[in-house]
Formats: structure tokens, C-alpha cells, sequence
């Protein structure tokens, strides 16, 4: 459970320094956060006052998402950067289609895994959670917790979701979703979101990167995010578009703008 890669994470919450995983959970109208993280999360929402959209749009691309897979007949997912719960859960999701389906999640954050805690023990069986780094793949492909759940000879969805702008290129993001890919069997599906600036004002993105010091966020357009998955993936329809516009007809959907998050689902050939 509490395997980990050499340095690759805290040992135990810091609840000093802002992290994503409460952050986002912050944005979505949880309660899971401290002071710095809401410090943090008021900061981006006073120049960038849709990001609470941006997280639900996100949120709700999520269940589109992994409810087409599961519909497609996948019965076992692995969901990398699962965050804190929240309602519509991956598991609950999928197994809305099926009962029995598998979910393996993984986080980095301690904070994610003291809440899986809770959340594992009303479904016995059918969920497991890895604290584990999606920068170090194998940590999660090779994690005996995981073997215990899915049997990577059949299709696998892997879920991707507001993760990938937490790895920077020179971190391998490339080689990361390589090493991911390959691992599962053909018929395997992906979903995946990441975050853009393409349709932001530059005085805003230059005020963003003033939370962003650390370069740890990194936004990429919709054709880098595509290059990520080049090679290893057919995309379905619509193709990469904003999270809100994939399979969503609802008229009073968010604008590209607003969410600043492309998304795109495709299927290992
Ligand atoms: N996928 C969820 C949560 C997105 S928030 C959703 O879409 O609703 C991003 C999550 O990624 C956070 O929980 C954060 O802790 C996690 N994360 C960030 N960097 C990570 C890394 N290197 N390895 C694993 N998880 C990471």
C-alpha cells in the first residue's frame, strides 16, 4: 500500500504548502482542503474566475468518459491521479454497468490514499488504491495490488484525468504514456484531459504563472496533448476537443474558454 519510489513523494501530509488533489477538491465544492490550498485556489480563481467550472466540466467529462468505455464492454480500469472523492467516482460510474467491474486507482498524494482508505472498505473486493507516482509507471504496472485486481492480458480503460500537466516533458510525459500504453493488450481504451492555455488572454496566462513558479503545472494545446498518445491510440469521435464539449449536448455546456481542459478518448488498436 505504502510502496514507494525512491523521493518521488512526501511521507506524510504537509498541509502548509498548497497540493492539486485538495485544491481541485476545494474548486468542486468539497471539504477536503486546509488554508493553503483554499489560499492557493483563491489566488487562480481571482484571474481565472471560470476555474470552478473548469473542475466540474472536468469532473462530469470523467463520467462521460469512463461510462463510454465501460459501455464498450471494459470491465477494468486503472485510473491514475484519482484525486479526492467526490460524487461520481470512477468505480461508481462503472460499476453502475457493471457491478463486478475493477478499479484500481493511484495517487501521489497522501491526503487521496487516507480517503480511498474509507472509501474501499464499503466495496470489498472490486476497488484497490496504489500510492504510487504516474512519473515512474512501472511502480504502478508492477504493483502486486494491482495483479490482485486486473489481468493485463485483457482490456484495460485507462483513465488520464487532469493528471497529465502534473508531469513536464522534461519529466518524460511522453515516455510516461508510452510506457503506460504498452503495457496494455489491444482493445484497450484510454481517457484522458489536460489542461490548455490556447484559448487564454496572454495577460492571464501571465498572471497564472505566478502560482505556477514551480513549473509544475504545464499546460499543453490540444495538438501536444494528442502527441502524447501518437502511435499507441485511435482517437474516437469528436476527436480532441474542450472536456465539455466531448459527448455532451447539453446546451448550456461551458465555453472551450471557460475550461481551459481538452479532452480525448481513443482505443489501442
Ligand atoms: N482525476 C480526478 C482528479 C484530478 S486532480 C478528476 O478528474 O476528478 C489531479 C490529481 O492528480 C490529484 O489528485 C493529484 O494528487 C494527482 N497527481 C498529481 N501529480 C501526480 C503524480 N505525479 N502521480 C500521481 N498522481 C498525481
Amino acid at each position: 500500500m505504502t510502496e514507494h519510489a525512491a523521493g518521488s513523494r512526501p511521507p506524510a501530509i504537509d498541509s502548509s504548502r498548497p497540493h492539486p488533489a485538495r485544491r481541485y477538491n476545494y474548486w468542486l465544492g468539497g471539504k477536503d482542503h486546509f488554508a493553503a490550498d483554499r489560499e492557493s485556489g483563491d489566488q487562480i480563481a481571482a484571474v481565472m474566475p471560470s476555474i470552478r467550472t473548469a473542475a466540474l466540466e472536468n469532473r462530469a467529462f470523467l463520467g462521460r468518459a469512463a461510462g463510454h468505455i465501460a459501455r464498450q464492454g471494459v470491465r477494468q480500469f486503472l485510473d491514475i491521479g484519482t484525486g479526492i472523492p467526490a460524487p461520481g467516482n470512477t468505480h461508481e460510474i462503472v460499476q453502475a454497468v457493471d457491478p463486478q467491474a475493477r478499479i484500481v486507482y493511484a495517487d501521489n498524494d497522501p491526503l487521496v490514499l487516507t480517503h480511498a482508505r474509507a472509501l474501499m472498505a464499503g466495496t470489498p473486493g472490486t476497488i484497490a488504491y496504489l500510492d504510487a507516482d504516474l512519473r515512474d509507471p512501472a511502480s504502478i504496472l508492477d504493483h502486486p495490488d494491482l495483479h490482485k485486481l486486473l489481468d493485463l492480458s485483457e482490456p484495460v480503460g485507462l483513465l488520464l484525468i487532469a493528471v497529465l500537466h502534473f508531469v513536464r516533458d522534461d519529466e518524460d510525459a511522453d515516455g510516461v504514456v508510452a510506457q503506460l500504453l504498452d503495457r496494455l493488450p489491444a482493445g484497450s481504451w484510454v481517457a484522458a484531459s489536460h489542461a490548455t492555455w490556447e484559448h487564454t488572454p496572454e495577460h492571464v496566462v501571465a498572471e497564472l504563472q505566478k502560482s505556477n513558479r514551480d513549473g509544475r503545472f504545464v499546460p499543453r494545446d490540444g495538438h501536444r496533448f494528442a502527441d502524447l498518445f501518437a502511435g499507441r491510440i485511435e482517437i474516437v469521435e469528436p476527436g480532441v476537443v474542450s472536456v465539455a464539449d466531448w459527448h455532451n449536448d447539453n446546451p448550456a455546456r461551458a465555453a472551450a474558454a471557460d475550461v481551459m481542459c481538452n479532452a480525448l478518448v481513443g482505443r489501442k488498436p
